[in-house]
C-alpha cells in the first residue's frame, strides 16, 4: 500500500471527513484491521484565510509548498490538497516536490464523464465559482460545460462556507438555501451539481436533491484510496 500525503486544516472540519473516508475505503477494500497509511500536515486556516482575503495567493502557496515538502520527507508517495479553493496554487505546490499531486478537479471530472454528464453546476467558494483555475480546468481538459449561481446566489453559498461550515455550524436554513441554488442550476441545464467545497457535504446530502450531487471530498478520498492500493 502506498502512503497518502494530506495537506489539511482548510478547514479541519473537512479534513476530518477525508481521514475517515480514506480509512473506510481502505478497510472496505482490504478488510480486517487494515487502515490507510497517511501522513498529514494540517495548517492554521486563519492564516490561509487572511491571505485569501488579501489576494496573497503566492504567500499561501508557499505555506502549502512547505507542507508538501514535509509530506515528501515523511514518506508520502503522492499527496492531496484537501480543499478545492486552494487548488488555485496547485501548480506552485506541485512544483515544489517530486511526488505527484492528485488534483481534486481531475478526480471530479473523471466521475462526471463516467456518469455521462456534459453540463454541470458548481457550488463552492467565490474563488472556485468565479475564477478559471477550476472551471477552466473542467472545460479545457475534460470538455465539461460549467454553470454557476447568480451573483446573489454565489454570495450566499460563499458566506455559508466561511461563516458556518468551516466553523462546524450546520443551519437547516442554509441547507434550504443551497437546495434552492441546486434547483436553479438544474433550470440552467445542469445534469449534476459539483459540491465543489470540501465542507458542503456536511450540510447537504444526496437525499436532499433529485439531481445527482458530486461530493468532491468523497470523490477525492476514493481516488486516493484507489491510487494507494493500485
Ligand atoms: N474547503 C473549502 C474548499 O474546498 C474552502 C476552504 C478554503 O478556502 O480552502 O474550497
Amino acid at each position: 500500500m502506498k502512503t497518502i500525503g494530506l495537506i489539511g486544516g482548510m478547514s479541519w472540519e473537512s479534513t476530518a471527513s477525508y481521514y475517515r473516508l480514506i480509512n473506510e475505503g481502505v478497510k472496505e477494500n482490504l478488510g480486517g484491521l487494515h487502515s490507510a497509511k497517511i501522513v498529514m500536515v494540517s495548517v492554521d486556516f486563519a492564516e490561509i484565510e487572511s491571505l485569501q482575503m488579501r489576494g496573497e495567493w503566492s504567500k499561501a502557496g508557499q505555506i502549502l509548498s512547505q507542507a508538501a515538502v514535509s509530506l515528501q520527507s515523511a514518506g508520502a508517495d503522492f499527496f492531496l490538497i484537501c480543499t478545492n479553493t486552494m487548488h488555485i496554487v496547485a501548480d506552485q505546490v506541485a512544483g515544489a516536490v517530486h511526488i505527484p499531486l492528485l488534483h481534486i478537479a481531475d478526480a471530479t471530472a473523471e466521475v462526471l464523464l463516467k456518469e455521462g454528464v456534459s453540463k454541470v453546476g458548481l457550488l463552492g467558494t467565490a474563488f472556485t465559482m468565479e475564477q478559471s483555475f477550476y472551471k477552466g480546468r473542467l472545460t479545457d481538459r475534460f470538455g465539461l460545460e460549467v454553470v454557476v449561481p447568480s451573483n446573489e446566489g454565489r454570495k450566499v453559498v460563499h458566506d455559508v462556507i466561511y461563516n458556518e461550515l468551516c466553523l462546524g455550524v450546520i443551519e437547516p436554513a442554509s441547507r434550504t438555501a443551497y437546495i434552492r441554488e441546486v434547483e436553479q442550476l438544474q433550470e440552467k441545464g445542469a445534469q449534476a451539481v459539483i459540491l465543489g467545497c470540501t465542507e458542503i457535504s456536511l450540510l447537504v446530502a444526496q437525499a436532499d436533491s433529485s439531481l445527482p450531487l458530486i461530493d468532491t471530498t468523497s470523490v477525492h478520498a476514493q481516488e486516493a484510496v484507489r491510487l494507494a492500493l493500485d
